[in-house]
């Protein structure tokens, strides 16, 4: 049997060949449509076109280009070659890549035919021996190479342990690590997610978020394509484009900012969503406010699910009422819900017990989904996975009675102030229900009594900005002293990266010297 994700992925299209599989919406090709016979054929050109090149075995090929569907269609070729697919994010910038592609060495580079120029020479210095381009509307060398190249293509035999991608973590706790993932993780999460979720014949997904990263690449388009289900597609996201599709849709995934920034669009109502089935979120906490604010608009309850680049998807609130969600049907604003079938969950204290129902501690987590380590990092996998096989997340969180799963935060955010454990996230949620508050951080710095304190950082509602003495005053009539921040700061925003998560490491740098 031949485990490669592609043939599964295959085996998946629907019978009818020529129906859509994609439709571009917007940008220069808007209204372009491709079958899935087109997905087919041409990641085959490509696939013999990398099988050309004579690589060695799993070879790393690394891929920086802006959004397309031929980039969907290239990464669908790599698995098919059986070599190793290496996402990376389009913001990065020179520095960045010479150290992503000095770290992975991938032996093909595909890069944005206006970087070529410093992408090349960086890419040929660490030994790379191709470096082709792929624009955003088709141009570019790796297309034409591969249009003298044949149609069909044998999918590679691949294992279910074998290395199919590394995609290296987002880097908001410190440096990007690459993890390693194989067919077998991603297909075991692919399919637990269609049954979880219920995916039905018919459903058509909204694709607008970027596929660097596990939401966009792994859940969005394996969710869909494993069902043989059409995405309608976006390279990039607009919110009044999305609204104005939901009609012809019936799931949209999305980061939290993408929820509110359509929650500020006077078209999003009752009657645009009359026909969705469900809208998910991830990748950072969903804010209870926004929670809320899009049932009360469009009458639909966001599901939300939590995961990570080492393990793709690890737990999701309910999608059906039935007895499979531990008896539990409801989606819970503000958590993350229940460990996906297949996948164990434990809370564990600083000596790595279990804690009691209800209590904070680090998460771990094991599972067919969970890496295969990180690459060229084998003292750091070796740390982050305990004797008895589970790896160790980094995020603080906590189960409670029910079995509803919490996040509080990353161990990395976690505050010590004068010996006593501080939850950023405790906090933030009671700031951001004062009025006058949007949204907060909070953040630890070194502080010469304490070791550490709490600053916080709070953006406005457009109404009117809040007084931080006062912020500060109705924090301590609600939380115990040592967990009030010491200072507040009232910004217009809040340092992100590409996916919404919100960089604390840049707030700590920015506000260490406060009490130094
Ligand atoms: P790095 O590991 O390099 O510091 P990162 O952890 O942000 O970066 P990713 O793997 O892209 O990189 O993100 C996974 C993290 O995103 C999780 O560990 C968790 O902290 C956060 N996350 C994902 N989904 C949710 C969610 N629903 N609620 C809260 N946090 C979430
Ligand atoms: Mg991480």
């Amino acid at each position: 049997q031949n485990h490669n994700l592609y043939a599964a992925l295959r085996a998946a299209f629907p019978a009818d060949l020529d129906t859509t599989a994609v439709e571009v919406v917007g940008g220069a090709s808007d209204g372009l449509r491709y079958s899935w016979r087109d997905l087919d054929r041409a990641s085959a050109m490509l696939a013999n076109l990398i099988d050309g090149l004579g690589l060695p075995a799993r070879s790393r090929i690394a891929v920086q280009v802006e959004k397309s569907v031929e980039n969907l269609i290239l990464y669908l070729a790599v698995l098919r070659s059986g070599h190793v697919y290496l996402p990376l994010n389009t913001a990065y910038q020179s520095g960045e890549i010479e150290y992503f592609v000095g770290n992975a060495e991938p032996a093909v580079v595909v890069c944005s035919p206006a970087n070529f120029g410093w992408v090349s020479k960086i890419a040929f210095k660490a030994g790379t021996r191709h470096v082709f381009t792929l624009g955003e509307d088709r141009g570019g060398t790796l297309l034409e190479r591969a249009s003298h190249h044949a149609d069909t293509h044998a999918v590679a035999h691949s294992g279910p342990d074998d290395l199919a991608v590394i995609i290296y973590t987002s880097g908001t706790t410190g440096r990007s690590k690459g993890a390693m993932l194989t067919h077998g993780n991603m297909l075991s999460n692919a399919r637990v997610l269609q049954s979880y979720w219920g995916w039905q014949r018919g459903d058509v997904l909204i694709h607008a978020l970027p596929i660097f990263h596990v939401h966009g690449l792994f859940v969005a388009i394996h969710g869909a394509l494993i069902n043989g289900s059409a995405m309608l597609w976006l390279n990039r996201f607009d919110p009044k484009a999305v609204i104005g599709l939901l009609p012809r849709a019936t799931v949209f995934m999305g980061v939290p900012t993408l929820y509110t920034r359509m929650l500020a669009e006077p078209s999003l109502t009752r009657e645009r969503v009359a026909g969705m089935r469900l809208f998910v979120s991830g990748s950072a906490p969903l804010l209870i406010e926004t929670f809320n604010e899009w049932r009360e608009r469009t009458g639909h309850t966001i599901l939300e699910r939590y995961g990570m680049s080492e393990t793709i998807m690890l737990t999701s609130n309910p999608y059906a009422p039935d007895e499979r969600h531990n008896g539990e049907r409801e989606r819970r604003g503000g958590t993350v819900g229940f460990p996906l079938p297949g996948v164990s969950l434990r809370v564990v204290d600083e000596a790595g017990r279990p804690v009691e129902t209800g209590e904070i501690g680090g998460i771990q987590v094991r599972g067919p989904n969970v890496f295969a380590g990180y690459w060229r990092m084998p003292e750091k996998t070796a740390e982050e996975f305990t004797t008895d096989g589970y790896f160790k997340t980094g995020d603080v969180g906590r189960i409670d009675e029910r079995g509803y799963v919490t996040i509080v935060g990353r161990s990395k955010d976690l505050i010590i102030s004068g010996g006593y454990n501080v939850y950023p996230a405790e906090i933030e949620g009671a700031l951001n229900e004062m009025p006058g508050v949007a949204e907060s951080a909070v953040v630890g710095v070194p502080h010469p009594d304490f070791g550490e304190v709490g600053v916080a950082i709070v953006i406005p509602r457009p109404e009117g900005a809040p007084d931080p003495e006062v912020l500060i005053g109705a924090l301590k009539a609600r939380l115990a002293n040592f967990k009030i921040p010491k200072r507040c700061f009232v910004v217009s925003e809040l340092p992100r990266n590409t996916m919404g998560k919100v960089q604390k490491n840049l707030l700590r740098e920015q506000y260490k010297g406060l009490f130094a």
